[in-house]
């Protein structure tokens, strides 16, 4: 165990070296407007990835592959590493401080995630002088721009000299850059008294992107002399120096605060983070810090989930809340949940299907229904990328990217960018769960119905019409299992495409206002073209065996080897950093939920003997090397009665990263399946549904667990439901009565209610 069990905190004892790059992806923390990765502020000279970044700052870097294809994005959306701002060079003795180098006595370093703060605290023997060092990091939630950084040194020995140089360095690259190039120019730089600021901007590109400006302006608060000052071409940094007597300590403030382009004429940055650095350093880092620990406070006074002692599984649900949060709250709707957030580089982009299908579901229920909705209009803003990137594959419609920051396709792998489709069918599907949820059909005839006819119209052209068979099918796709390629007929994605044609059609009838009547005469819907969507839907291909009674994955599935996980030895796993591509395509071995992914979904349409065969089947060839697996299988397996199984997955999606289950938590966190956990616990322990207008909930608690509590926001109301070993209790927390389904019997909530647990 790499980070000591906590309910409220991620701890680390000693300074592991050699997995240094887990822990900096583990401690990263951010305010949704930026954000980075644990790095230490001093100088390190042993292995570690240096990443801080800022939210909608990005960069075209030129798409890199071994043989062009038409329909290639021309560039892969980068969320690049910023400037350096966190960085304070230390010197003891004239030497660097640098804990590669130094001999350690005693190393601490925790999360606090109830007061959003990173926290370090070492003692080191340089040569028989000891010093205690203590390191206090965070990132405002009160002030967007900035992060505040305590350094406190102390001589617990002998007298030494000590000297700070907080500085800010706009040299830096990303370890993913396809040509090495760097990303940022420095247009301005100065240093004046305890403060000074880079101006930099991102690099020319040849795609029409939008550059951006940042200005990143420290203050600095110290007891020890000035000394001198530094200015090179991409830095500029202010030393300060003193004598430590034995006993004695000193403490350096560095308030930094980051203005960009997004937000202020370039000609205001300086103006404007000067002002705000200065102000929050007048304010002083113990206040900036308490402040900004109550408004983590509110956060989780509505959003905690409680497992009832259980401090591991604690540990997990609530480090996955935390690291969400810091990487969206909803404060700013041009942005979106990038896969890594503020903690790596990989991936690009900043939006995947991952918010319709995995992000959105949970901030229905724990944010204001803003927040949800303008994710939704996110995509409604994109409607004409969207079909771009269909023009660019030579299909009508829209198609909304696999990767992007724009709208605009990043990614730039054929099987991805042509074939993994089944992302748009996501897109629809979000629209659906907010409606459902919310009861907001205006939302379909505002915006709603111009994105499900766009994505309809793709559906319609990309589907062939097979004569032979008298059905529709879709050729040439990858279904959300990405170990196989360009399979036809993926169970999932003719399942959501021709749901997609069902569900536009149905919300164009539903909503005949006059409003509607124009809209559908604006997009250009003609009578020819809803009658093919419905022949369509009535003779889409869903593969189905008979013998085995279960949905078949794509048309050649059952004709692989098919073995399961627990049978091939374990030195094998993961999958994919052992086995060739090759091998892998080939394999029946499944990554992510596939088929299992549709029944989720549609839950409603499926008995509970379906899941069960379906899961029973499929399960045992999943590998679960997506991020996005556990936490389906989770759900699907509390419903399906198999409370164990549900168990360890709850405890893989919830602890995924902390226990680094995929081996690659060093690349950085996978924050969008970090809702799986909360995920898991709604609606899969808890069991809550929203069918026909109808709230209902159908909970369990496995045999070891003393139970469980979450809020959920629903409809104007705030409900509260907690579970001990024997019983459910409802509290309505706000807002009026409502009637809540639990076991299927209507209860009215009223104040609160209990009821004996199955
Ligand atoms: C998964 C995709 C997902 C992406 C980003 C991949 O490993 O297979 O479904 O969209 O990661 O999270």
């Amino acid at each position: 165990m790499k980070f000591k069990y906590d309910e409220f905190k991620i701890i680390e004892e000693s300074l592991d070296i050699e997995n240094l790059r887990l822990s900096e992806s583990i401690m990263s923390i951010g305010n949704e407007y930026m954000g980075m990765r644990g790095n230490f502020e001093e100088k390190y000279s042993g292995d570690s990835h240096r990443g801080t970044y800022i939210g909608g700052v990005w960069f075209p870097d030129k798409t890199r592959v071994g043989w062009w294809k038409n329909g290639y994005p021309e560039y892969f959306g980068k969320m690049i590493n910023s400037p350096n701002f966190i960085g304070i060079n230390v010197k003891i003795n004239g030497k660097d401080l640098d804990l590669h180098e130094e001999s350690i006595e005693s190393f601490y370093r925790e999360l606090d995630m109830k007061k959003g703060v990173l926290v370090r605290s070492f003692v080191i023997n340089r040569e028989g002088n000891r010093l205690q060092i203590d390191v206090k990091r965070f990132v405002s939630i009160e002030t967007k721009e900035v992060c505040a950084i305590k350094y406190d040194i102390k001589s617990l020995n002998g007298d030494v000299t000590v000297e700070f140089e907080p500085y800010i360095d706009a040299d830096v690259y990303n370890e993913d850059s396809n040509y090495d190039e760097k990303f940022w120019n420095v247009i301005d730089r100065n240093v004046d008294d305890n403060q000074g600021y880079v101006i930099s901007k991102t690099a020319e590109n040849d795609f029409k992107v939008d550059r951006f400006t940042v200005c990143n302006y420290m203050t600095v608060n110290t007891s020890f002399e000035k000394s001198s000052e530094s200015k090179d071409d991409f830095r500029i940094g202010i030393k300060y120096s003193g004598h430590l007597k034995e006993g004695s300590s000193v403490s350096l403030e560095k308030i930094v605060s980051v203005t960009t382009s997004r937000d202020y004429e370039e000609c205001d940055l300086v103006e404007n983070a000067k002002k705000i650095s200065v102000e929050s350093a007048q304010k002083g880092f113990d206040n900036l810090l308490e402040n900004n620990a109550k408004k983590w406070e509110e956060r989780w006074n509505m959003s905690d989930v409680v497992i009832k002692n259980n401090t591991k599984l604690q540990q997990g649900i609530r480090y996955n809340i935390f690291q969400l949060f810091s990487t969206y709250y909803g404060k700013d709707f041009r942005l979106n949940v990038g896969p890594k957030g503020f903690t790596g580089e990989k991936y690009g982009g900043a939006t995947y299907w991952d918010t319709e299908a995995y992000i959105v579901p949970m901030y229905l229920s724990i944010a204001p229904q803003e927040v949800t909705k303008n994710l939704l209009i996110y995509r409604y803003n994109q409607l004409n990328q969207a079909y771009h990137n269909a023009r660019q594959q030579g299909l009508d419609g829209a198609l909304y990217p696999m990767v992007t920051f724009t709208g605009v396709e990043c990614h730039n792998e054929w099987e991805i960018t042509f074939e993994e489709i089944h992302r748009n069918g996501a897109i629809a599907y979000a629209i659906y769960n907010y409606v459902n949820y919310t009861g907001d059909y205006s939302y379909i005839d505002e915006y709603g119905i111009d994105v499900l006819v766009g994505i309809s119209r793709f559906w319609a052209d990309r589907v062939h019409y097979n004569k032979r068979k008298d059905l529709y099918m879709m050729h040439g796709v990858t279904g959300p299992n990405e170990y196989e390629n360009n399979i036809n007929n993926n169970w999932y994605t003719n399942t959501i495409a021709k749901w997609t044609l069902e569900y536009t059609i149905s919300m164009m009838k539903k909503i005949s206002s006059h409003q509607m009547a124009e809209k559908l005469e604006k997009l250009k819907v003609t009578l020819d073209e809803v009658n093919r969507w419905q022949d369509i839907i009535d003779k889409m291909y869903l593969p189905y065996d008979e013998e085995l009674d279960v949905f078949v994955q794509h048309d050649t599935f059952l004709d692989k080897d098919l073995k399961r996980v627990e049978d091939l030895d374990p030195s094998n796993l993961p999958l994919n950093q052992n086995w060739s591509w090759d091998k892998i395509l080939r394999s029946c071995f499944i990554k992510q939920a596939d088929v299992l992914q549709g029944i989720y979904l549609f839950n409603d349409r499926y008995t509970i003997e379906q899941k069960k065969k379906n899961y029973e089947f499929y399960e045992p060839m999943t590998v679960h090397e997506s991020s996005l697996s556990a936490c389906i299988h989770s759900i699907l397996a509390c419903e399906i009665g198999l409370v164990d199984k549900a168990v360890g997955m709850y405890e893989r999606t919830s602890r995924l990263d902390l226990d680094n289950y995929n081996n690659d938590t060093e690349d950085g966190l996978h924050i969008t399946s970090m809702s799986g956990s909360w995920l898991s616990i709604v609606q899969g322990f808890a069991g809550m549904r929203i069918y026909d207008e109808e709230l209902s909930f159908n909970p369990l608690v496995p045999k070891d667990w003393d139970g469980y509590s979450f809020n959920i926001n629903y409809r104007g109301r705030l409900i509260n439901l907690e579970t001990t070993k024997n019983e459910i209790i409802l509290r309505l927390k706000s807002g009026d009565p409502i009637t809540i389904k639990v076991y299927g019997e209507a209860h009215d909530l009223k104040e609160a209610i209990s009821i004996n647990l199955k």
